[in-house]
This record gives structure tokens, C-alpha cells and sequence, in this order.
């Protein structure tokens, strides 16, 4: 049995994977229920053609839009600094095209918990991991409740703040990077007036960005402002911000940014940590992926597509390696480089979106114009 930790994007798409090939698997996930999330995500190509081969691609599509050409606009005139401005209408496609797709993260989970079920995955619920124990044969989780279960391999998939990480290294803690994110979703008939230049856009400006682009049909508009502050923030869906606050966080900006805002029922404030490169990800027949194995910051939007394409990866290396430790390094030797990098170049595309000028913007220079990292395909790859 492969005992996954956390029903997040990575681990259910994990669980999927080892199910469609076969291998026994279940999850353990710390809150009560899984409670659908809502914010926007951004889903590269690497995690559409994981998509595709674990036939969910159909039902992602359905769900999700095509995300166009992702313009840059200048913060405070709208002026076009990358990329063209986004004519979509936010309606989804046939899922076919290797392109980047917008989709609400509920509705993912959604899709994902639908393929699990219909696979036979159990999810245990209320399980949160406190310990674990390992010999020759095996290993042993333990859970605030008190029960315990046993597996060939544990996988930790438990987010930024993963205690299966916290376990194989103690005293290596998430890495406040002084970014706060403000998040929300506005209908589409109060964010009309302000979508003029298109359905997708990146405002940039000194030390803020603000994202904008419509989901779900086109019937409502995912938000996320982006900006450097002194406080530490914590992170999560809990803590909220008021329109005041965001509203002085972006003075002067163009008036679709200002007027969205304004609009705003229900925000999320929300601090961005990362992590500090591991020299290994596993430790004997435990394992890390995802954020809690390099959580990275989201100005490329590729943190829950990286946790996808590790999922992926790691399933078909249990598949085709019998032997655990030969698996895992194989798994690494597909993942490590890529993980890292793109941890860096989200880091550098914050710096190079809010520390400089956007009047000096040298749009080759981003990281988003790199082909060969934003158009991997794991799956032709393979590992
Ligand atoms: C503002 C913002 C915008 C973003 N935008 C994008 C984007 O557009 N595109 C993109 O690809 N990524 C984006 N990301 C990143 C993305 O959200 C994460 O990288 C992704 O959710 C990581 O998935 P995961 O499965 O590794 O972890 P998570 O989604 O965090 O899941 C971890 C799971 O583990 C559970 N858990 C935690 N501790 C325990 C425990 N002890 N025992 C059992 N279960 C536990 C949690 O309850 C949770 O269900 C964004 C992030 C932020 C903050």
C-alpha cells in the first residue's frame, strides 16, 4: 500500500496516477472534509499533457478556459509591455491545444475527487500526520487521532507546511519572502465596466502586480494582487482583508485595477512562503512533492502545475521500478532540476516585475518567454 499525505492538487493527482496503474493507494488528509477552495489557478502545459494521459482531460477542459497570450500591462497607463491583449471570452475549449488553461481551483478539485472515486481511491479524512516510523519492510503513520497505518511507501503531500518534511528535516521551516497576495472573485456583471482590455492581463508596477482573468464560463473574474510588505503574513483561507486595504495597497493604479477592487465582496490576504532546496527529497521509503517539497513563489502561476507533473512522474516510476529506493531516485533524477529551476525563475520573475521599473522591461528577458521551461511535456519526456 502507497500511503499518500494530503488530498491537495499534487496528492490526489498522485493517488489517480498509481490507480490507473494499478498500484493500491490511499490518502490521509488533515481536515475534516475536503472542502472545495476557491481562487484561480493557472494551469501550464506540463500539468495539461499530465492531464491528458491520465484521461482527465475531458472534464478539466469542460471547467476550464484557454488563458490566451498572457499580456503585461504598464500599472498605472495600461500601456502593453508583452505579450497582446486577450480577446477570449473565458468559454472552455476541447482541451486539445498545448496551451495554458485558467481554471477555478474548486472546480479541479472537483474533477479530481470525481476520477478518484471512480477509481476505488480512499480518502481518509481527519487524519492528520504527527509522526512516522520507519524499518526494513516498511512505514508507520501516525495521526492526531491516534490511529496509526502502515505502507510500502509514504508520500508527503502536504503543502508549505508539511509535517512529513518537518519530520525528515527538522528544524527546516517555510521561508517568509515579504510578498503578500490579496485574493478575490469578481461576477461578471459588476467587473464589466473594468474588463475593457480584455480577459486576461498583468498589470506590473514597482513592487506590486495585479493579475486579473475570467473563469468558469467567463461568468466571474479571479483577482490576485501581489505586494511586498514588512509584516509577516500568514498564509491559508482564513484571514481576510478589507477593500480599504487592498484599495491602499494599489493607489493611483489604472482604473480597471482600482475599479475591480472597489468591487471586491470577499477578499483572502494570504503571505507567500517558500522553501530552501533539499539535497534529497526522500529518505528511505518516504518521499516529498509538491509544495512541500519546493513551494516557490506564484509569479510564473506554476506551483500546483509542478505538484501535477510530480505526481505524475512518481506514479510511473513506482510503476516501472519494483524496488522503492530505485524508484525514488529515479523520480528525483526526473523532477529535482526542473522543480529548482523554476522555483528560481518565479523568484526572479517577482523581482524582475516589482523591484524594477516596468518601463524597463526586456520581454525576452522573462521567464515566461522560455520556451523550453514553460513548454515541457513531462509525459513525452518521460522519466
Ligand atoms: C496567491 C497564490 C496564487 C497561486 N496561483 C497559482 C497558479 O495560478 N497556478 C499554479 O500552478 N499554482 C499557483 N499557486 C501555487 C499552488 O496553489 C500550490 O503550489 C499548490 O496548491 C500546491 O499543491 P500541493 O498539493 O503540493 O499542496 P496543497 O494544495 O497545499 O495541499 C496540501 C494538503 O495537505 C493537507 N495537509 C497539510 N498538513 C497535513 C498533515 N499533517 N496531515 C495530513 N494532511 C495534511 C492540507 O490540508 C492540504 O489538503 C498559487 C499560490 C498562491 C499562494
Amino acid at each position: 500500500m502507497i500511503l499518500i499525505i494530503g488530498a491537495g492538487l499534487g496528492g490526489l493527482v498522485t493517488a489517480i496516477a498509481l490507480a490507473r496503474a494499478g498500484l493500491p493507494v490511499a490518502v490521509f488528509e488533515a481536515a475534516g472534509s475536503l472542502r472545495e477552495t476557491g481562487a484561480g489557478l493557472t494551469l501550464g502545459r506540463g500539468a495539461q499533457h499530465v492531464f491528458r494521459d491520465l484521461g482527465l482531460q475531458g472534464d478539466v477542459a469542460a471547467r476550464a478556459c484557454p488563458a490566451g497570450s498572457l499580456p503585461f500591462l504598464h500599472w498605472r497607463s495600461a500601456r502593453l509591455l508583452m505579450g497582446a491583449p486577450d480577446p477570449g471570452d473565458g468559454t472552455p475549449d476541447d482541451g486539445q491545444a498545448d496551451i495554458v488553461r485558467h481554471m477555478y481551483r474548486a472546480d479541479l478539485q472537483a474533477v479530481l475527487l470525481d476520477h478518484a472515486a471512480r477509481l476505488g481511491v480512499a480518502i481518509h479524512t481527519g487524519k492528520r500526520l504527527t509522526g512516522l516510523d520507519q524499518d526494513g519492510d516498511g512505514v508507520t503513520a501516525r495521526f492526531g487521532d491516534e490511529s496509526i497505518a502502515r505502507a510500502s511507501l509514504l508520500v508527503g503531500a502536504d503543502g508549505v507546511r508539511s509535517a512529513v518534511r518537518a519530520i525528515l528535516h527538522p528544524g527546516d521551516a517555510p521561508r517568509f519572502t515579504g510578498h503578500v497576495a490579496y485574493r478575490f472573485l469578481v461576477p461578471r456583471a459588476a467587473a464589466a465596466p473594468f474588463m475593457g482590455l480584455g480577459r486576461s492581463a498583468i498589470f506590473i508596477g514597482p513592487k506590486r502586480t495585479f493579475n486579473r482573468y475570467t473563469m468558469q464560463g467567463g461568468n466571474v473574474v479571479n483577482c490576485a494582487g501581489l505586494a511586498e510588505t514588512g509584516e509577516e503574513v500568514p498564509e491559508g483561507w482564513s484571514l481576510p482583508a478589507s477593500v480599504a486595504e487592498v484599495a491602499a495597497a494599489f493607489p493611483d493604479w489604472h482604473g480597471d485595477v482600482t475599479g475591480l477592487i472597489g468591487q471586491a465582496q470577499s477578499i483572502i490576504k494570504w503571505g507567500l512562503y517558500d522553501r530552501t532546496p533539499l539535497p534529497r527529497w526522500s529518505q528511505g521509503r518516504v518521499t516529498l512533492l509538491g509544495d512541500a517539497a519546493h513551494a516557490m513563489l506564484p509569479f510564473l502561476g506554476m506551483g500546483a502545475a509542478m505538484a501535477i507533473e510530480d505526481g505524475w512522474a512518481l506514479a510511473r516510476c513506482l510503476a516501472l521500478e519494483p524496488d522503492v529506493g530505485r524508484a525514488l531516485d529515479r523520480y528525483e533524477a526526473a523532477r529535482r532540476e526542473r522543480c529548482e529551476t523554476m522555483q528560481a525563475m518565479s523568484r526572479r520573475q517577482g523581482e524582475m516585475t516589482q523591484a524594477m521599473d516596468p518601463d524597463a522591461l526586456v520581454p525576452a528577458a522573462v521567464p515566461m518567454a522560455n520556451q523550453a521551461l514553460m513548454g515541457f511535456d513531462p509525459v513525452a519526456a518521460g522519466v
